[in-house]
């Protein structure tokens, strides 16, 4: 297919209605973009994926990686979410931050890349904003199977605060819900000491835990927070004590802190009552080091386009990145600013989207 412009493909991207898990054509469009890629598809109940990679030499493998799924417009937009408009300086549309940027500018890097020492792939899903599930996963079980996973990996969200260049995530939390429920005995308000009364129980242990730090954090992350989400009891009247207490929670959790330790937490404030506590890990934490050569080489595209010194954060949610740390990959993100990713009238600039394509295109030839 000829050649566009990073701008001209990135207005293209945009007005697939691609909502998860729909790709509406956009990857069978970057494949046809990529023509001198190999393609592989691996398709997995609803959800398509593509792999397209190409082998310059004999050097390590690198792989762009995103999602070109959009979560859905919402109510209150100015112009249609589908139908990118340029206006004052910006462009607007669904995905313009998070994430078809971010995938415009690797597809333009790859599309031009002339010589690379290894080989150079583009790992797409069009499931990140739903339960992913069925994406990015599936595609590493396959690379695993065929022994081609990618030694690094770059993912393209967008990662900026205040001005394009300012962060990369170098790692992510994990995050960690529990339940806890506290079984008592129900009775009459009037007559306490007949009643076991979960809520009189639970409140004595509140100030130990509610909003406590669990680790002290390191230099990339901050401390793991036990956040309380809810407490239920009772039925809405004041002369009957409950018989049970329901209290919901989420972790955030850093590399310091697991299930275990939580456990360990929890139990040494409530071991004298009777409860009953179930955690599920939604995401594991990663962290990849500051000394490695793909977080060296970003960083220094990025001083060299931007003039701007990037921070190492942590910050934010979770991300399809910790997939590929999963499998020792060592992953890194970057992209445009994300001031207005999920809101109604997202949009980015030109000029950062065109920054982030120069930044990829150093990465590739200093790498
Ligand atoms: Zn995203």
């Amino acid at each position: 297919m000829h050649r566009l412009d990073t701008i001209e493909l990135f207005v293209k991207l945009l007005s697939f209605k691609s909502i998860t898990p729909e790709d509406d054509g956009a990857l069978t469009f970057i494949r046809d973009y990529l023509d001198d890629f190999s393609a592989e598809w691996v398709n997995k109940v609803n959800v398509k994926n593509l792999f397209l990679y190409k082998k310059f030499g004999e050097g390590p493998h690198l792989c762009f990686a995103g999602h070109v799924d959009v979560v859905p417009p919402g109510d209150g937009w100015q112009s249609d979410p589908f139908v990118p408009k340029y206006e004052d300086g910006y462009i607007y549309a669904r995905g313009a931050q998070d994430m078809k940027s971010g995938v415009a500018a690797f597809v333009q890097a790859c599309k031009e890349a002339k010589n690379f020492k290894g080989t150079l792939s583009v790992l797409l899903t069009s499931d990140e904003e739903g339960e992913a599930r069925h994406g990015t996963i599936e595609v590493l079980k396959h690379l695993k199977e065929k022994d081609f996973l990618p030694d690094y990996a770059i993912v393209a969200e967008p990662t900026c605060e205040n001005v394009f260049g300012d962060a990369i995530k170098i790692g992510r939390r994990g995050s960690i819900n529990g339940v806890i429920e506290k079984i008592g005995r129900q009775g009459h308000a009037a007559y306490p000491e007949k009643a076991l009364n979960p809520i009189h129980k639970v409140a004595q242990v509140l100030p130990h835990i509610a909003g406590v730090d669990l680790d002290d954090g390191d230099e990339f992350f901050a401390p793991s927070k036990f956040v309380i989400t809810d407490i239920r009891a009772g039925m809405e009247v004041t002369n009957v004590t409950p018989g049970k207490l329901k209290m919901m929670f989420n972790v955030r959790n850093n590399t310091k802190t697991d299930k275990a330790k939580i456990e360990a937490f929890v139990d040494r404030y409530f071991k004298d009552m009777n409860y009953i506590l179930t955690l599920a890990q939604s995401a594991t934490p990663f962290l990849t080091q500051k000394d490695s050569k793909i977080v060296k080489t970003i960083t220094g595209a990025i001083e060299s386009v931007t003039g701007v010194d990037p921070k190492y954060s942590t910050a934010g949610g979770t991300s399809d990145a910790r997939f590929l740390a999963e499998y020792g990959i060592d992953v890194v993100e970057f992209g445009v600013r994300n001031d207005t990713i999920h809101a109604p009238n997202e949009r980015t600039t030109p000029e950062e989207v065109e920054g982030l394509k120069k930044v990829f295109d150093e990465v590739i030839s200093c790498f």
